[in-house]
């Protein structure tokens, strides 16, 4: 009998997404609550219609009902497995979620209190509903635990009361997604491959000998490259400044949400509309982008000692030519290395590795 399909899902501060795969891990449908405690709207497929989605919990309940309105029933899935954007110290391979998993996802919340609440109240809500349905977790931090630990620590001392305050890294299931799939293109996995994942969030990931040695984000999503709202790479003094003149919650917001690409253009921080904008501000947003990734990927290459290859995925990576080619002119000076376009593809990750846990 066709093993049953797999439901990988993203629960996120202001939306809940689904995917789901057939047992040869073939994609059968999308399903999006978007726009949760503001206009919402989900979408199945390419329909949209908008629907009140004030909280998680009606999200959820309305992801539900599309999917079985679709003739799917949470009883006929295989599994469904969930990405987690903190696994912290400890969980650093995907997890089938059992009790003790559940509670070290929780103990990671201080580290991502905008996401793994509302990763953990998906697993709930499913736990309730479907009891008997297997659930498994892949962390968005677990591809970075070989990072050495000379990469890993901030030069501060010991804080027994703040454990935890060091770099992790993030968008690590687009990074083994990318470590899968590249080889159908380069034919063998470069050994020294610099990784590009430009989306709305953005990082560099040196990968030697397919594993992570260094990133450039650190403790927190908020840090390293120049991203759509967020800052990236910020003195901790200036960091102090904003917070006593602007009080935490401001702070955090401007740094958050007002900040990277829109902040720079002052118009967007969607990167097609400030390509199409050719303003004085756009141009500097974008070169900004190039620019920091540049100087970054110098600092990633020196982590691997050279460089073998470049490997583009997420939205901007995939599907704009101009930044590509300015961030390879900006990376002449490392020498001749081959370029690649890797679709990002975190959702069928997911799904693979929910599959193989399930099959040990
Ligand atoms: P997320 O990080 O939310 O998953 P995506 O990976 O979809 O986001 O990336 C979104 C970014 O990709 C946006 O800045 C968008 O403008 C950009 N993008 C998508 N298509 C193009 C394109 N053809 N040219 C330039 N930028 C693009």
């Amino acid at each position: 009998m066709a093993q049953a399909p797999i439901l990988v899902m993203n629960a996120g501060s202001s939306s809940i997404k689904a995917a789901l795969f057939d047992g040869a891990l073939s994609e059968l449908l999308r399903i999006e609550a978007t726009g949760v405690g503001s206009a919402g709207e989900i979408r199945v497929g390419a329909q949209k219609r908008p629907m009140p989605l004030p909280d998680h919990a009606t999200a959820l309940t309305a992801l539900f009902d599309a999917l079985q309105a679709q003739g799917i029933a949470l009883t006929d899935l295989h599994c469904v497995a969930h990405r987690i954007v903190h696994g912290g110290t400890s969980l650093t391979t995907a997890q089938r979620i059992t009790p003790g998993v559940r509670a070290a996802i929780a103990d990671c919340v201080p580290l991502a209190p905008l996401h793994n609440p509302h990763h953990l109240a998906a697993i709930d809500a499913l736990a309730a509903l479907a009891p008997d349905l297997p659930q498994c977790a892949s962390f968005d931090t677990a591809f970075h635990a070989t990072i050495p630990d000379v990469a890993r620590r901030y030069a501060l001392p010991d804080l027994p009361d703040l454990p935890g305050l060091r770099r992790y890294g993030f968008h690590g299931t687009s990074y083994a997604s990318l470590v899968r799939s590249l080889p159908e293109q380069s034919h063998t996995l470069p050994q020294r491959l610099l990784a590009m994942h430009m989306g709305n969030g953005a990082s560099l990931c040196a990968i030697l000998g397919g594993q992570s040695v260094a990133t450039t984000m650190g403790y927190s999503p908020l840090g390293g490259l120049t991203m759509g709202t967020r800052a990236g790479e910020i003195d901790a003094g200036a960091v102090l400044r904003l917070v006593g003149a602007r009080g935490l919650e401001a702070a955090d917001h401007l740094l958050h949400q007002q900040s990277g690409l829109l902040g720079l253009s002052g118009l967007s921080s969607d990167m097609r509309t400030l390509e199409a904008a050719n303003t004085p501000q756009a141009n500097l947003a974008i070169e900004h982008f190039c620019y920091w990734i540049s100087r970054q990927a110098g600092s990633m290459i020196s982590a691997m000692g050279g460089l073998d290859a470049v490997a583009f995925t997420g939205g901007i990576g995939e599907n704009s030519g101009m930044i590509r080619n300015r961030i390879l002119e900006l990376l002449r000076w490392a020498g001749n290395f081959p370029d690649y376009i890797v679709p990002a593809r975190e959702e069928l990750q997911i799904a693979r590795e929910a599959q193989t846990l399930l099959e040990t």
